[in-house]
């Protein structure tokens, strides 16, 4: 059984990210006060215990990622989250971002298209803590249709394009946060559903994830 323990160190470590994603500009102190909250190690391997908050991606297998601190935060701030917001988000991979939402106080329905990373959640150490996450198990280019709509929706992979389905699903008013781009590196963009059902679209800086994958895999 892995044991897990948040130390006066690992505390340290985490203030000292959260100092070093101030430097690189994000200023949302709900974000930075998650990221604070939050221990990142217990979502990786232990092996990674004493780099866990370095602010970097790292790999959790299945050839996927945790996201670099500073995309979590950047993509959380873009996403301008409010208590109760209902939150759809596209790659749970390690649950590190959707725990990061839900200690902010959204709901928060993802889905991952993963099997083997999907049955990770069975062991979600903080299932009773955050009964506010609900997870799937399916394709994010569908949504989740019987759930929606949403007040806001976070993208987690690098899509090839906006998924309409998911503009869909957005409620008038409601905001999407994506990385779009089949290159090596994608753009963030936010968009804004208006109340005529038309978007708004804004651009922002370049990041490079792995790629939103169609269809499931057992
Ligand atoms: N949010 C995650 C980051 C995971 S990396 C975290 O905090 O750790 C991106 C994840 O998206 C991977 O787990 C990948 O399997 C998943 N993914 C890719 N395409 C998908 C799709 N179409 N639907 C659902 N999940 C998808």
């Amino acid at each position: 059984m892995r044991k897990y323990e948040d130390t006066y160190q690992h505390k340290g470590f985490r203030k000292r990210l959260v100092d070093i994603l101030r430097e690189k500009g994000i200023t949302d102190n709900q974000v930075l006060t998650a990221i604070n909250t939050i221990p990142r190690h217990y979502f990786l391997d232990s092996a990674f215990d004493k780099i866990a908050y370095e602010d970097r991606a790292f790999s959790i297998g299945e050839g996927q990622t945790i996201s670099q601190p500073y995309t979590v935060a950047y993509q959380t701030q873009l996403l301008q989250i409010n208590k109760q917001d209902k939150v759809l988000e596209i790659g749970t991979g390690s649950v590190y971002q959707s725990t990061i939402l839900a200690e902010m106080g959204a709901k928060v329905f993802t889905i991952e298209r993963q099997k083997k990373l999907y049955d990770l959640q069975k062991n979600y150490y903080f299932r009773n803590k955050y009964p506010n996450i609900k997870f799937f198990f399916g394709d994010g280019f569908e949504g989740l249709p019987t759930f929606a709509p949403f007040d806001k929706i976070i993208i987690t992979a690098a899509a090839p394009f906006i998924p309409p389905k998911l503009i869909q699903q957005l409620k008038p008013g409601g905001l999407m946060v994506i990385p779009v781009d089949e290159g090596d590196s994608q753009r963030m963009l936010r968009i804004t559903k208006l109340d005529d059902g038309t978007v708004k679209e804004e651009a922002f800086e370049q990041f490079s994830f792995v790629p939103m994958l169609t269809g499931k895999n057992r």
